[in-house]
């Protein structure tokens, strides 16, 4: 009986939209919800228990006895019939989660799909409306101590306030169409936190937040993507919706230590935490600073960027070194391992590979026109 189950799950398990997890895309899943009737990758089914059997009920393919109606039930609904339930509203803005996405991702969109049915309920989708206020934990400036303050986000008026004070005025106003927002759970050591990066007075900023709930830290950054996705469609009424979701917020392409030299060839490798924001790669004394020490636009191949293995002549190869060319300057820079350097020199190739758009253009000249005036691209920098 149980064998003759199995073999209807593996066969089940073989359909269009069965064959990944319904909620990340990963593939093969072994595991199903059988009230919901969907096959599930172990990451996810976790986050399935974690709801509670009111909400989902989970077990594994292969290792759990089956029931003849579950085993039915799965039949009946499938994949892909959920989504067009639990997935039919989806607002553009929302980032779908992938397979190797932040854990806090994952386990809210799966949340607000079955627990609170939020694509079901539209007027559930409190981050569409272009508004939110809210308190949230901001990392000092200076201490590393986290402090509440309070949030405004207001797509009418494209800005993000922060405020010390609850009646004066606002710490700081940051435009929305020039932020990035990541999440970045092992760096910032909360899972449910996240780093806001703008560009203020020509030198990037970053301001680092969580919230114990990992529900509105998760709808603070829908809302901020939502809000620029708003904004964007009035400015480019004809572009596609596909398209412009593309330049929302973009995770970090990779961050980490690396070994820099200075201008000089006399000059020794220097320890600096290294961040790629899309063409703009920051290096810091620690991952946790407010403003990088220095920051270099990646631009294109065709003016003059690339990457090779090893260092310019006279500078000590540390093993794992390799240069970044850019029209100014040569960077000697060193990873820990082969490993490492190839990751670096592949993520840097790509971006070098790409063409600029418009707001790469624009920041390479805000970051540029500040190197012309003060000689030195970390004067701005106190450290
Ligand atoms: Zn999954």
């Amino acid at each position: 009986m149980a064998d003759r189950n199995e073999k209807v799950l593996l066969e089940l398990l073989k359909l269009p939209g069965n064959n990944v997890c319904a909620d990340c895309g990963s593939r093969n899943p072994e595991w199903a919800s059988y009230n919901l009737g969907i096959f599930l990758c172990p990451r996810c089914a976790g986050v399935h228990r974690g709801m509670g059997v009111h909400i989902s009920k989970v077990k594994h393919l292969k290792l759990d006895r089956w029931e003849d109606s579950q085993v039915e039930r799965m039949k009946e609904v499938g994949n892909i019939n959920a989504k067009l339930k639990y997935e039919e509203r989806v607002p553009p803005c929302y980032r779908r989660p992938k397979e190797n996405d932040p854990q806090v991702l994952i386990e809210q969109w799966i949340r607000a799909k079955y627990q609170r049915e939020e694509f079901c309920y539209p007027e559930r989708q409190g981050y569409v409306s272009g508004y939110m206020v809210g308190f949230l934990m901001k990392r000092g400036k200076e201490d590393s101590r986290y402090h509440p303050r309070k949030f405004i986000l207001s797509e009418a008026e494209d800005t993000l306030k922060y405020f010390v004070r609850e009646n004066k005025e606002p710490k700081a106003i940051l435009r929305l169409s020039e932020l990035n927002v990541v999440f970045a759970p092992e760096k910032i050591d909360y899972p449910t936190s996240l780093q806001l990066t703008f560009l203020k007075d020509g030198t990037t900023r970053h301001i680092y937040l969580y919230h114990e709930d990992p529900e509105v830290i998760t709808n603070w950054y829908m809302a901020i993507r939502c809000a620029k996705l708003h904004r964007l469609q009035v400015a480019y009424p004809s572009a596609s919706e596909e398209d412009l979701v593309g330049y929302l917020t973009e995770d970090f392409a990779k961050e980490g230590w690396l070994w820099k030299t200075g201008p000089r060839t006399t000059d020794g490798f220097k320890k600096r935490w290294f961040t790629l924001d899309n063409r703009k790669l920051m290096y810091h004394d620690e991952p946790l600073d407010a403003h990088p020490k220095g920051e270099i636009f990646i631009g294109h191949a065709l003016d003059g960027y690339s990457v090779r293995i090893g260092v310019v002549a006279g500078v000590k190869d540390q093993g794992f070194s390799f240069t970044l060319h850019t029209p100014d300057r040569i960077f000697n820079l060193s990873a820990a391992t082969e490993s490492d350097r190839d990751q670096w020199l592949q993520v840097l190739e790509k971006v070098i590979d790409r063409p600029l758009t418009p707001q790469d253009s624009s920041i390479s000249v805000r970051l540029v026109r500040k190197r012309a005036n003060t000689n030195s691209m970390s004067i701005f920098s106190p450290r």
